[in-house]
């Protein structure tokens, strides 16, 4: 249609220049006005067969504007504010013209649907200035905040509307004229396969990579001044996966300055830096570029590629670069979901699980229970001795530091599986599924073996520090498992009781 349109109205003028000049050469009057009139009549042809194609083609007659329909859909829900996020044209915000509304809404209007760009789910959230709605299908969302307490219905009407956007949004993108950069972020959703966790995004990009740069790829995640290797394309060297890498190694540099390091293939500089838990690393893979990717302004991490560096101004550069563009803001918004959700269930001292996931896995195992009778199972209860006296003379960042280190010492006492909780101020849980009686003893007193053998040193001396446990075991002798943890309580007072620094089991109860 393209074509036919494009070469008939340049035919039709030719055609009618053909006759006005054929007529001006003879000179006539009326054939004059003829040529003339069909000259005109071609013009308005080709017009209008132009007006003709736009119609049918509207995507590409207009620039895809969509704040005209976010305003709509704020105007029809009586909304405070509306969001769009995910377009390659940039995020958009409608608000009522006459009003200025607080700066912390519109952030957090915005965070809201970042987030649902991300997870591609439904986010509700209520707050005392309203409840913002927004919903995502990844790399777009959309949202509203609703003003007072929105009832259920109004909310599933507006995310309704809200869905519709994103499907126009979706349709009207990729009907429009190719945008890479929007390409790659397509490729990297692909890509993830609808997890958009910051696994998955990791994966993604650095598979993306490895086909863009035909090279090895390894995603770094920033962590304080150095990072880990979250994600290894299939070429890379699997064992790099899960490492913590140095401060003093080139791709740290890259994050810690914002710009690439290339290390050269003969140098034997590792672009990974010094890699102890890696032992005989290809002399070709330790050579390489590090990407830092940004969000705005801020480095989240680092993109690797293998081998010798790329010729700059080749396709696969400008691929890359693309790609290193796409990836820095979708590994950020992944890792703030990813971070927010480890802070729900981990102890922000030790590490450790805290006592809302203790309750959750413990919980989870009764809720199976009740199905069938389960294997057995153990419980540990942990509690420092003494530990006041500790904290008093040494001050609480000794305290702080000693439970850091006990936390180390019981995780290293357990098995993959088994799970270590601080569940009060020096008080752990070790839950050990599939452990009867005797093997629960048996990790109980190893774990009280290794706190009083292992010393722990605090400022330029050692200290002792010893711990008294309390047992309990599922179905012997404890046959509920909704008695288990005060068995273990009890099971504890008396070891405390015992003299301290020992191990106790709970005794037979109905
Ligand atoms: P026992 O052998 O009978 O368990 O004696 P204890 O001193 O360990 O027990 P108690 O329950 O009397 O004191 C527990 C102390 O643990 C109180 C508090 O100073 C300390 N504590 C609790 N939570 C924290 C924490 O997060 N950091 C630090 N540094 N100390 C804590
Ligand atoms: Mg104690
Ligand atoms: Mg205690």
């Amino acid at each position: 249609m393209r074509r036919s349109g494009a070469w008939l109205g340049p035919a039709l003028c030719v055609l009618g220049c053909t006759a006005v000049f054929g007529a001006v050469w003879r000179g006539t009057d009326g054939a004059l006005l003829a040529a003339a009139g069909g000259f005109v009549a071609a013009s308005g042809f080709t017009f209008l067969l132009f007006i003709w194609w736009t119609r049918a083609h509207p995507a590409l007659a207009r620039p895809l504007d969509f704040s005209h329909a976010l305003d709509l859909v704020r105007r029809a829900h009586g909304a405070r504010l509306a969001w769009i996020v995910g377009l390659r044209n940039g995020p958009l915000e409608s608000a009522p013209p006459d009003e200025d509304m607080a700066i912390a809404w519109r952030r957090r209007g915005a965070s809201v649907v970042e987030l649902a760009s991300v997870d591609g789910r439904e986010h509700i959230v209520r707050d005392p200035e309203g409840t913002y709605a927004a919903i995502g299908d990844f790399p777009y969302g959309a949202g509203v905040l609703l003003g007072g307490g929105a009832a259920d219905d109004q909310l599933t009407l507006a995310l309704e509307d809200l869905r519709r956007l994103l499907a126009g949004m979706r349709a009207a993108e990729s009907r429009a004229p190719d945008s890479q950069g929007h390409i790659v972020a397509q490729q990297l959703a692909i890509g993830a396969a609808g997890a958009q966790t910051l696994e998955g995004i990791a994966r993604a990009g650095a598979e993306l990579a490895q086909q863009s740069a035909q090279r090895a790829a390894v995603i770094v995640a920033r962590e304080d001044d150095a990072g880990t290797v979250i994600a290894v394309s299939h070429a890379a060297d699997k064992r790099l996966s899960g490492l913590r890498l140095l401060p003093d190694a080139p791709v740290s540099r890259a994050m810690a300055t914002g710009l690439p390091v290339v290390t050269q293939p003969g140098g034997g500089d590792d672009v990974l830096g010094a890699l102890p838990g890696v032992p005989d690393r290809r002399r070709r893979d330790r050579a390489g570029a590090a990407y830092p990717l940004v969000d705005g302004r801020v480095v989240v991490g680092a993109l690797v590629l293998a081998g010798p560096a790329i010729e700059p101004d080749s396709p696969a550069a400008e691929r890359i670069r693309r790609l290193v563009a796409e990836l820095g803001p979708r590994l950020a918004a992944a890792k703030a979901v990813h971070d927010a959700k480890r802070r729900a269930v981990l102890d922000s001292l030790t590490g450790l699980a805290n006592r809302a996931e203790f309750d959750r896995v413990l919980d989870a195992y009764r809720r199976d229970a009740a199905a069938q009778p389960p294997p057995p199972a153990s419980l540990v209860y942990v509690d420092l001795d003494l530990f006041k006296r500790l904290n008093d003379t040494l001050g609480h960042a000794a305290g702080d530091a000693a439970l850091r280190h006990v936390a180390r010492v019981l995780e290293s006492a357990v098995r993959d599986g088994d799970l270590v909780a601080r569940i009060g101020g020096e008080e752990f849980a070790v839950w050990l599924p599939g452990a009867p009686l005797a093997q629960g003893l048996e990790v109980a007193e190893r774990i009280r073996a290794s706190v009083h053998r292992t010393a722990w040193r605090w400022d330029g001396s050692a200290h002792a520090l010893t711990t008294s446990c309390g047992v309990a075991s599922y179905p012997a002798p404890i046959r509920d498992l909704l008695n288990l943890a005060a068995a273990a309580d009890a099971a504890l007072y008396r070891a405390k009781q015992g003299g301290r620094n020992r191990v106790e089991k709970a005794v037979l109860t109905r």
